[in-house]
């Protein structure tokens, strides 16, 4: 791992006061990339075809893969959902108005120490954007990209697989569902 003791010390410090369920450190060059899931996403995923964060929108898995591995390291991290699944967005004056769920809420959170501890990032996270009621792809632009996080899968990553190597949940017993993101970080 290329971060420093002492910024990593200082993550984990921050990360105290937020409510992350589990997380983990990874070298992205260990991530096993599938451009198989590009298919998953094609022929099963309800959200193919209907958001900037998910494919085709996303660049090829290529690109994706080479993006992902120009960071030099990345962490994996969940939290447990407590709120809805869908999005919980409204509008205002007939205008779209961005609402993160508490997972995002967790994850722009994550993004804001990052930036503290001096780190470019890049961020994905497991499901679909929720930020808008309607997604605006692909007529328009997306509304808020500084919000909308790619999704993993996208990318040509099991989240399955990741949790499996870093050594943490991937499943929870009983009713609660765990939600993903990843974070790559390099220095600016
Ligand atoms: S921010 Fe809005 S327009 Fe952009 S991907 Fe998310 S839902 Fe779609």
């Amino acid at each position: 791992m290329a971060i420093a003791t002492p910024v990593i010390h200082f993550i984990e410090t921050e990360l105290t006061s937020i409510p992350v369920y589990q997380y983990a450190f990874f070298r992205p060059q260990d991530i096993v990339f599938h451009d198989g899931l590009r298919m998953f996403c094609k022929r099963s995923c309800r959200h193919y075809k209907t958001s900037w964060s998910c494919p085709p929108a996303v660049e090829s898995v290529e690109k994706c893969t080479a993006r992902c591995l120009s960071y030099e390291d990345g962490m994996i991290f969940s939290t447990i959902r407590t709120d809805l699944p869908r999005n919980l967005s409204g509008t205002m004056g007939g205008e779209q108005q961005p609402v993160s769920t508490a997972h995002e809420q967790v994850t722009g959170r994550i993004e804001a120490i990052m930036k503290r501890a001096g780190k470019a990032y890049y961020t994905l996270t497991g499901n679909v954007c929720t930020v808008c009621r309607q997604c605006s792809w692909p007529k328009e632009s997306c509304r808020y990209p500084e919000l909308m996080h790619p999704c993993i899968e996208s990318h040509g990553i099991s989240i399955a697989q990741l949790a499996d190597q870093c050594g943490i949940d991937y499943y929870l017993e009983g009713e609660s569902e765990l939600q993903f993101s990843i974070i790559f970080l390099r220095d600016p």
